[in-house]
C-alpha cells in the first residue's frame, strides 16, 4: 500500500470505511481500489489491541491463580507458606508471561522478564518437594537435577544439555511441552566459586558450571543429545529453547547465616560480639537473605540476576513432622494402609508410635527425609508376615514395636479360632 494522490483534481477520494472525504482526514492510504483514512486505521489498532488483551484475559483466565496453587501445593507439603505464596506468585507470573508472549505479540511493548526461583533451607524440608509439585499441579514436564554432577562441556560428567534431554524424555518427546517445563537443579549452594582453593587447574565444579547454567537459565538455544548421554560429533541434535522453562535452584546454603548475620551486625550499629553470635544460629535469619550475601557465598553477579525471586524455608517443627506423617495426600501412614488395605486388612498406628517415629526422625537431622527410612524398619516384620496371616482383620502398631521391636497388635477375625502366633518375625533392622 502506498499514499497516492488523487487521479485527478476534482475528484475526492473517501475512505472506504467511514466514508470520510480526504479532505476531512489527515492522510488516506489507497490499496487496489479501496482507501483507509489515518483515523480508521487508528481505530483498527486499537480494535485489535483490545482483541489481543481480551484473548490475553480469557487465556489468564484459564491460568490456576496464586491461591488456587497454594490450595494445591497445601494437599501435598506441609508448612512453608512463605515459599508456597512466593513461587505461587512467580509461577502465575510466569505462566503469563508466557501467554502474553504468544498472544500479544509486537502490539505490546512491555515484556515481563522470567523469574527463575531459589529455594534456600534446611535439607529436606520441602525444596525438591514444592518444585515436584509445582510441576504435577501445573501439569508440566518436570526433571530433577543435581549440580554437583554438571560440568562445563569438554568435563568429565554431565553437560548441562542432559538436563534438558531428560526433560525432553519426561515430555514424552514433545519439544512444545518440555519447553514450557520446569527443571529443578538441587544442591545449587555446591558450585560456588572456590577461590580459597589453590587449585591450578580450572575451576571445574565452581564458576564454569555457574557459567554454563547461566546460558540456560536466561534462555537459549541449546542443542540437545536427543537419547540423553555426552554429546557426539555423529549425533543430530535436538534444538530446545530454554526461553519459557521455568528453573528452580535449591540448596541447603550452610554457612549463610554466618554471612547474614555479619552484614545484619555491620550494618547496625551497636551489635556485640554475643548477640552477633546468637542470630548467627537463628535459622530465620534465611528470611533477611540479600543478593549482596549470595555474592559473597560464592556466586558470580549474572547468576545472582538471573535468579531474581528467593524463597526460604523453615526447619520443620515436631508438629509439621507428625503431619507430614499422616496428612498429605501421600502421607506414609496412608501408602501403609492402602497396602494392607489390599490384603483386606486395617492398619491403625497409636498417636505414641508416630511421636517416636518423629523423635527419631529429629536426632537423625535430615528433616522429614528420616521419615520414610524409620517407618520402612519399623513395617518390614509386618508386611513380611502379614500376607500369611490369613485371620487378622486388623492390625495396631504399637510404639513398643519401634522401641523395643514387640510384634504389632493383631485384631483377629471374629469368623477365627484361635489367636495368631506369630513366630515368623523377621529381626527388625536398627532404627
Ligand atoms: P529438600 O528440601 O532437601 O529438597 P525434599 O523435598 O526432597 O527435601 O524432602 C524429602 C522428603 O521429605 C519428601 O519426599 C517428602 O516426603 C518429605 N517432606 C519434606 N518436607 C516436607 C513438607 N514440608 N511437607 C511434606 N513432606 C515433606
Amino acid at each position: 500500500m502506498n499514499d497516492r494522490p488523487p487521479n485527478n483534481f476534482t475528484e475526492e477520494l473517501h475512505c472506504s470505511f467511514c466514508g470520510r472525504s480526504s479532505s476531512e482526514v489527515t492522510s488516506m492510504i489507497a490499496g487496489p481500489n479501496v482507501y483507509i483514512c489515518d483515523i480508521c486505521i487508528q481505530n483498527s489498532v486499537e480494535i485489535l489491541r483490545n482483541n489481543a488483551a481480551q484473548r490475553r484475559n480469557e487465556a489468564v483466565a484459564t491460568l490456576l491463580k496464586p491461591r488456587e496453587i497454594t490450595r494445591a501445593l497445601d494437599e501435598y507439603v506441609i508448612g512453608q507458606d512463605e515459599a508456597k505464596r512466593t513461587l505461587a506468585v512467580a509461577v502465575y507470573n510466569h505462566y503469563k508471561r508466557i501467554q502474553s508472549q504468544d498472544l500479544v505479540g509486537s502490539l505490546d511493548d512491555v515484556e515481563i522478564e522470567k523469574s527463575n526461583i531459589l529455594l534456600l533451607g534446611p535439607t529436606g524440608t520441602g525444596k525438591t518437594l514444592l518444585a515436584q509439585t509445582l510441576a504435577r499441579v501445573l501439569d508440566v514436564p518436570f526433571v530433577i537435577a543435581d549440580a554437583t554432577t554438571l560440568t562445563e562441556a569438554g568435563y568429565v560428567g554431565d553437560d548441562v544439555e542432559t538436563v534438558l534431554a531428560h526433560l525432553l524424555q519426561n515430555a514424552d518427546y514433545d519439544l512444545q511441552r518440555a519447553e514450557r517445563g520446569i527443571v529443578y537443579i538441587d544442591e545449587i549452594d555446591k558450585i560456588t566459586r572456590k577461590s580459597d582453593s589453590p587449585s591450578i587447574t580450572r575451576d571445574v565444579s565452581g564458576e564454569g558450571v555457574q557459567q554454563a547454567l547461566l546460558k540456560l537459565l536466561e534462555g537459549t538455544i541449546a542443542g540437545v543429545p536427543p537419547k540423553g548421554g555426552r554429546k557426539h560429533p555423529e549425533q543430530p541434535l535436538i534444538n530446545v529453547n530454554t526461553k519459557n522453562i521455568l528453573f528452580i535452584c535449591g540448596g541447603a546454603f550452610h554457612g549463610m547465616e554466618k554471612i547474614i548475620a555479619q552484614r545484619l551486625s555491620s550494618s547496625t550499629i551497636g551489635f556485640t560480639a554475643d548477640e552477633t553470635r546468637r542470630i548467627t544460629e537463628d535459622e530465620s535469619l534465611f528470611f533477611e537473605i540479600q543478593p549482596e550475601d549470595l555474592l559473597r557465598y560464592g556466586f558470580i553477579p549474572e547468576f545472582i540476576g538471573r535468579l531474581p525471586v528467593v524463597a526460604s524455608l523453615h526447619a520443620l517443627t515436631d508438629d509439621a513432622l507428625l503431619d507430614i506423617l499422616s496428612n498429605p495426600r501421600n502421607a506414609l501412614v496412608k501408602q501403609y494402609k492402602k497396602l494392607l488395605q489390599m490384603e483386606g486388612k486395617e492398619l491403625e498406628f497409636t498417636p505414641e508410635v508416630l511421636i517416636e517415629i518423629v523423635k527419631i526422625a529429629r536426632e537423625r537431622k535430615t528433616g522429614a527425609r528420616a521419615l520414610r527410612g524409620i517407618m520402612e524398619d519399623l513395617m518390614i516384620p509386618t508386611m513380611y508376615n502379614i500376607p500369611d496371616m490369613a485371620d487378622v482383620r486388623k492390625v495396631i502398631v504399637t510404639s513398643d514395636v519401634l522401641t523395643e521391636g514387640a510384634d504389632p497388635e493383631y485384631v483377629l477375625d471374629s469368623h477365627s479360632g484361635e489367636p495368631h502366633d506369630n513366630n515368623e518375625n523377621v529381626p527388625k533392622t536398627g532404627s
